[in-house]
């Protein structure tokens, strides 16, 4: 796995990276095209966790989980460990794709509506000159069209997948058909696609130096409360699990 010491954040293994270092660590298993499946867990999947044990078991399994969101790196400071920052999906997609435009990776755009991916990688080419994105599918699809979905992606000779089909969705379908893929690094993403499309806007920097971001997108998409719900119970439980380990 990696040097760092991996974090426990409700059953969830989370490293400590920075962004650099989550760039670097990431990087390398693309040199050495070792498959690598990578999720950015914020509290909602953390707790999706908790719900689910079958996603337990593949957050536990996963290559790397990185602390998305506010929630997750208090929560791995409430629980005594030393976290550098929030490496968040959208920010590691930048930054993934500024380092392909340097080094040549080939990338694939997997999921959101359609055109939605397109026009991410028209945004990509802007920001990260040279960039190759070598392909793109949207992410609506039958589950009888995952395998060409699959041949689709590796005739490309992407060797960066990176999935934005929501959590779990992504997570799953990255690791039920993690054997055949052949992109070394495989990258759950939300709905980073919509916000480099230009189709969400991200909340403003102040929102998310002061951890408000979940305020922001509360707001704009007033549909999400069911799945914000999530965030007290995970605070309460990160709580418990804080008292539980002094005693
Ligand atoms: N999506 C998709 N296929 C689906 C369901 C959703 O491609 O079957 C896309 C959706 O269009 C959006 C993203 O997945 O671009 C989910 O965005 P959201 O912000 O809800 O991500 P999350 O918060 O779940 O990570």
């Amino acid at each position: 796995m990696n040097e760092k010491p991996i974090m426990d954040i409700l059953g969830v293994p989370v490293t400590p990276f920075s962004m650099q270092e989550a760039v670097a660590w990431l990087m390398d298993r693309v040199q050495r095209n070792i498959p690598t499946q990578v999720v950015t867990a914020n509290a909602e999947i953390i707790m999706m966790g908790q719900q689910d044990p079958a996603y337990l078991k593949l957050l536990q399994q996963a290559d790397l989980v990185l602390p998305d969101g506010a929630g997750t790196v208090w929560a791995g400071r409430k629980l005594g460990y030393s976290v550098p920052e929030r490496v968040a999906g959208y920010e590691l997609f930048l930054e993934i794709l500024k380092y392909a435009g340097r080094h040549g990776e080939k990338i694939f755009l997997f999921g959101a509506a359609p055109g939605i991916a397109e026009s991410a990688a028209a945004k990509a080419r802007e920001i990260a000159p040279g960039v190759r994105i070598v392909g793109t599918r949207n992410g609506y699809f039958k589950e009888e069209e995952s395998a060409s979905i699959v041949e689709t992606i590796n005739a490309t000779g992407a060797n960066i997948l990176f999935a934005a089909l929501g959590a779990p969705k992504q997570e799953y379908w990255l690791r039920d058909y993690g054997s055949r893929l052949q992109p070394a690094l495989r990258i759950g993403l939300g709905g980073s696609f919509d916000v480099l499309a230009g189709k969400v806007e991200r909340a403003p920097q102040w929102m998310q130096r002061a951890s408000l971001e979940w305020l922001y997108r509360l707001l704009k998409q007033p549909s999400r409360i069911g799945r914000m719900m999530a965030l007290p119970k995970f605070v309460i439980a990160v709580n418990k699990a804080s008292h539980a380990s002094r005693k």
